[in-house]
């Protein structure tokens, strides 16, 4: 997995722009910053992310057999593409994208890293 980017705000004032992992010096004051248990904490907040969207993707192949099988069994082969087409439609069209923004904006809401200076 990619590390994903992190800024530092220094108590000095400045912002410093690094990956989540590393040692991140402060380029207006020259503190360090350890960020490699935030990096793990991170990594386990974005896998749990990353198995919700995989659920959710799944349910909608679920849901989008449901209503072809429905449609097929009410109105013979027509039936099975309208109503995987409807299934399709509604999950991945109205549903998905609202979930995401939704799994999105609670994940990144679950951990705001603060990580304390080492004087060196
Ligand atoms: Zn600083």
């Amino acid at each position: 997995m990619v590390p994903p980017p992190i800024v530092i705000k220094c108590a000095c004032g400045i912002e410093t722009r690094g990956t989540a992992g590393a040692l991140i010096h402060c380029q207006g004051c020259g503190l360090k910053y350890d960020t490699a248990s935030e990096a793990r904490i991170l990594e386990t907040v974005a896998a749990k992310t990353q198995r919700q969207f995989r659920y959710l993707s799944r349910s909608g192949v679920g849901l989008v057999g449901l209503c072809g099988l429905g449609g097929l069994y009410l109105y013979k082969t027509p039936g099975l593409l309208v109503g995987a087409a409807i299934g399709a439609a509604f999950w991945y069209v109205l549903l998905m994208p609202f979930m995401k923004k939704r799994m999105i904006a609670k994940a990144t809401s679950l951990y705001t890293p603060t990580i304390s200076p080492h004087r060196k």
